[in-house]
Protein backbone atom coordinates (compact mmCIF):
# COMPACT_ATOMS: atom_id res chain seq x y z
CA UNK A 1 0.00 0.00 0.00
CA UNK A 2 2.80 2.58 0.78
CA UNK A 3 4.05 2.38 -2.52
CA UNK A 4 0.84 2.89 -4.22
CA UNK A 5 0.00 5.89 -2.33
CA UNK A 6 3.71 7.12 -2.99
CA UNK A 7 2.53 7.03 -6.88
CA UNK A 8 -0.57 9.77 -6.03
CA UNK A 9 1.93 12.47 -6.07
CA UNK A 10 2.42 11.64 -9.38
CA UNK A 11 -0.76 12.10 -10.88
CA UNK A 12 -1.61 14.93 -12.59
CA UNK A 13 -4.72 16.43 -11.14
CA UNK A 14 -4.88 19.15 -8.44
CA UNK A 15 -2.65 18.95 -5.40
CA UNK A 16 -5.88 19.33 -3.34
CA UNK A 17 -7.37 16.37 -4.68
CA UNK A 18 -4.03 14.49 -4.19
CA UNK A 19 -3.73 15.19 -0.10
CA UNK A 20 -7.75 14.31 -0.30
CA UNK A 21 -6.63 10.76 -1.76
CA UNK A 22 -4.07 9.90 0.53
CA UNK A 23 -6.20 11.67 3.23
CA UNK A 24 -8.44 9.00 2.35
CA UNK A 25 -6.05 5.80 1.82
CA UNK A 26 -4.32 6.66 5.45
CA UNK A 27 -8.25 6.90 7.00
CA UNK A 28 -7.84 9.85 7.77
CA UNK A 29 -11.16 11.99 6.05
CA UNK A 30 -12.97 13.97 8.67
CA UNK A 31 -15.84 11.69 8.20
CA UNK A 32 -18.49 11.45 11.74
CA UNK A 33 -16.74 8.16 12.81
CA UNK A 34 -13.30 9.60 12.19
CA UNK A 35 -14.60 12.90 13.80
CA UNK A 36 -16.34 10.67 17.09
CA UNK A 37 -12.65 10.34 18.32
CA UNK A 38 -12.79 13.98 19.65
CA UNK A 39 -16.41 14.70 19.83
CA UNK A 40 -17.84 12.25 21.74
CA UNK A 41 -21.20 14.40 21.14
CA UNK A 42 -21.43 13.59 17.43
CA UNK A 43 -23.70 11.43 15.53
CA UNK A 44 -21.56 8.73 13.77
CA UNK A 45 -24.27 8.27 10.91
CA UNK A 46 -23.34 8.47 7.43
CA UNK A 47 -24.65 11.85 6.38
CA UNK A 48 -26.18 10.42 3.02
CA UNK A 49 -27.89 7.31 4.33
CA UNK A 50 -28.01 7.85 7.64
CA UNK A 51 -27.92 3.77 8.14
CA UNK A 52 -24.49 2.66 8.81
CA UNK A 53 -21.45 4.40 10.63
CA UNK A 54 -19.81 7.06 7.87
CA UNK A 55 -16.22 5.15 8.18
CA UNK A 56 -13.90 6.26 4.81
CA UNK A 57 -14.73 2.99 3.16
CA UNK A 58 -18.89 2.94 3.68
CA UNK A 59 -18.84 6.91 2.16
CA UNK A 60 -16.59 6.49 -0.78
CA UNK A 61 -17.35 2.97 -1.72
CA UNK A 62 -20.35 1.16 0.15
CA UNK A 63 -23.38 3.69 1.05
CA UNK A 64 -26.60 2.68 -0.98
CA UNK A 65 -26.69 6.77 -1.96
CA UNK A 66 -23.09 6.58 -3.45
CA UNK A 67 -23.30 3.58 -4.78
CA UNK A 68 -25.28 4.23 -8.08
CA UNK A 69 -22.82 6.54 -9.07
CA UNK A 70 -20.13 3.93 -9.19
CA UNK A 71 -22.73 1.88 -11.42
CA UNK A 72 -22.85 4.52 -13.62
CA UNK A 73 -19.29 5.33 -13.21
CA UNK A 74 -18.17 1.81 -14.72
CA UNK A 75 -21.13 2.22 -17.74
CA UNK A 76 -19.22 5.56 -18.96
CA UNK A 77 -15.55 4.49 -18.86
CA UNK A 78 -16.04 0.84 -19.58
CA UNK A 79 -13.82 0.41 -16.33
CA UNK A 80 -14.97 -2.13 -13.51
CA UNK A 81 -14.12 -0.70 -10.40
CA UNK A 82 -13.96 -2.53 -7.37
CA UNK A 83 -15.30 -1.30 -4.68
CA UNK A 84 -15.13 -3.19 -1.85
CA UNK A 85 -12.03 -1.76 -0.14
CA UNK A 86 -10.33 1.49 -0.96
CA UNK A 87 -7.03 -0.56 -1.09
CA UNK A 88 -8.45 -2.63 -4.10
CA UNK A 89 -9.91 0.06 -5.58
CA UNK A 90 -6.65 1.87 -5.44
CA UNK A 91 -4.31 -1.11 -6.24
CA UNK A 92 -6.29 -0.82 -9.88
CA UNK A 93 -5.60 2.66 -9.91
CA UNK A 94 -1.89 1.94 -9.18
CA UNK A 95 -1.88 -0.32 -11.95
CA UNK A 96 -2.84 1.90 -14.75
CA UNK A 97 -0.98 4.51 -13.55
CA UNK A 98 2.25 2.78 -13.91
CA UNK A 99 1.20 0.77 -17.13
CA UNK A 100 3.14 1.82 -20.36
CA UNK A 101 -0.45 2.06 -22.14
CA UNK A 102 -0.53 5.56 -23.41
CA UNK A 103 -4.26 4.71 -24.92
CA UNK A 104 -7.57 7.00 -24.13
CA UNK A 105 -8.68 4.60 -22.38
CA UNK A 106 -5.87 4.23 -19.89
CA UNK A 107 -5.55 7.97 -19.71
CA UNK A 108 -9.36 7.57 -18.76
CA UNK A 109 -8.58 4.88 -15.56
CA UNK A 110 -5.49 6.93 -14.48
CA UNK A 111 -8.38 9.60 -13.80
CA UNK A 112 -11.38 8.71 -13.16
CA UNK A 113 -10.66 6.87 -9.89
CA UNK A 114 -9.67 10.47 -7.99
CA UNK A 115 -11.78 12.13 -9.58
CA UNK A 116 -14.95 10.00 -8.52
CA UNK A 117 -13.73 9.88 -4.96
CA UNK A 118 -13.12 13.79 -4.80
CA UNK A 119 -16.85 14.29 -6.20
CA UNK A 120 -18.07 12.07 -3.42
CA UNK A 121 -16.61 13.99 -1.18
CA UNK A 122 -17.39 17.17 -2.58
CA UNK A 123 -20.87 16.23 -2.68
CA UNK A 124 -21.04 14.93 0.69
CA UNK A 125 -19.48 18.25 2.13
CA UNK A 126 -22.41 20.06 0.41
CA UNK A 127 -25.17 18.43 1.82
CA UNK A 128 -23.21 18.19 5.41
CA UNK A 129 -22.40 22.43 5.51
CA UNK A 130 -24.98 23.77 2.85
CA UNK A 131 -27.75 21.48 3.41
CA UNK A 132 -28.30 20.63 -0.01
CA UNK A 133 -29.72 17.27 -1.31
CA UNK A 134 -27.77 14.45 -2.55
CA UNK A 135 -28.36 13.85 -6.31
CA UNK A 136 -26.51 11.11 -8.28
CA UNK A 137 -26.83 13.51 -11.35
CA UNK A 138 -24.76 16.22 -9.42
CA UNK A 139 -22.43 13.76 -8.23
CA UNK A 140 -22.49 12.52 -12.26
CA UNK A 141 -22.16 15.66 -13.51
CA UNK A 142 -18.90 16.74 -11.09
CA UNK A 143 -17.40 13.50 -12.25
CA UNK A 144 -17.24 14.39 -15.55
CA UNK A 145 -16.31 17.93 -15.22
CA UNK A 146 -13.09 17.07 -13.27
CA UNK A 147 -11.92 14.73 -16.40
CA UNK A 148 -13.09 17.18 -19.25
CA UNK A 149 -11.12 19.53 -17.72
CA UNK A 150 -7.67 17.53 -17.88
CA UNK A 151 -8.69 16.99 -21.32
CA UNK A 152 -10.23 13.84 -21.43
CA UNK A 153 -13.73 12.80 -22.09
CA UNK A 154 -15.61 9.67 -21.26
CA UNK A 155 -16.54 7.92 -24.54
CA UNK A 156 -19.52 5.83 -23.21
CA UNK A 157 -20.67 9.01 -21.03
CA UNK A 158 -23.29 10.64 -23.43
CA UNK A 159 -25.40 7.69 -24.14
CA UNK A 160 -25.35 7.15 -20.22
CA UNK A 161 -26.68 10.79 -19.28
CA UNK A 162 -29.34 9.68 -21.35
CA UNK A 163 -30.01 6.95 -19.02
CA UNK A 164 -29.19 8.19 -15.88
CA UNK A 165 -33.27 8.69 -14.78
CA UNK A 166 -32.48 4.95 -14.18
CA UNK A 167 -29.80 5.91 -11.41
CA UNK A 168 -31.87 8.67 -9.69
CA UNK A 169 -32.31 7.83 -6.08
CA UNK A 170 -31.68 11.33 -4.67
CA UNK A 171 -34.94 12.98 -3.03
ZN1 LIG B 1 -24.23 5.91 3.82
Amino acid sequence: MQDKTKLIWKGKYPLKVKIFCWMALQGRLLTKVYKSKWRQSESTMCALCQTELETVEHLLLKCVVVAPGWVWLSAASGIHFRCNTLEELWEDWAKSYTSKDRSCSNRVSQLTTPAALWAIWLTRNSCVFKGQRFYVENLCDLILQFIQSRGTTLAGAGSVRLHRGVLHIGG
